[in-house]
């Protein structure tokens, strides 16, 4: 929620620290207002789901466990720490503008698989952020880097993209 000023999460947020007077709550940005501070967080999941926030392994598919080198893992970073709070999404000003933009944090969540090296689906994680509603929307404002309660950088995972997508010459957008 947007707290005094700043996105913060609502459940760990103590008055105490805000150290105001008068305290502020509104709802989550860019998003319809339900009630009150609920939100309707539809378009911000359909965007999550749009760009399959999840592994497509190699073939052929072990019998156990993809298995995954600690060097390879450390690539990743804490790119798997995002809890899907949407203050990024609330705080960027592209979401505000374009209804149909895939948003920070989806497009964080498409560089941690780009860079997952069990994952075979490089071609087609690109094509979807490839989009003019995707990573060609963001103009490096970083919001989404000031207001991340786990301190990730959607901003730098998009600018990551933009480059594995000029880097195969297909930039579209
Ligand atoms: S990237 Fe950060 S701000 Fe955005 S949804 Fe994930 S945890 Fe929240």
């Amino acid at each position: 929620m947007h707290i005094n000023g700043k996105y913060r999460l609502a459940c760990e947020t103590q008055i105490l620290e805000l150290n105001a007077e008068t305290i502020i709550i509104q709802p989550l940005g860019h998003l319809p207002v339900l009630r009150d501070l609920i939100v309707d967080l539809t378009r911000f999941f359909e965007n999550y789901r749009h760009i399959k926030p999840y592994l497509i392994g190699k073939s052929p598919i072990p019998e156990k466990e993809y298995i995954q080198l600690p060097e390879d893992r450390s690539k990743i970073g804490n790119t798997i720490d995002c809890i899907l709070c949407g203050s990024c999404f609330g705080a960027c000003p592209v979401a505000g503008t374009d209804n149909a933009y895939l948003g920070p944090s989806a497009l964080l969540k498409t560089e941690r698989f780009l860079t997952d090296s069990r994952d075979a689906a490089e071609e087609e994680r690109l094509k979807i952020a490839n989009d003019i509603h995707g990573v060609w929307r963001c103009h490096s404002v970083f919001s989404c880097q000031e207001v991340c309660p786990k301190e990730l950088n959607p901003a730098e995972a998009i600018s990551k993209i933009k480059k594995r997508i000029l880097k195969k010459g297909s930039k579209k957008g």
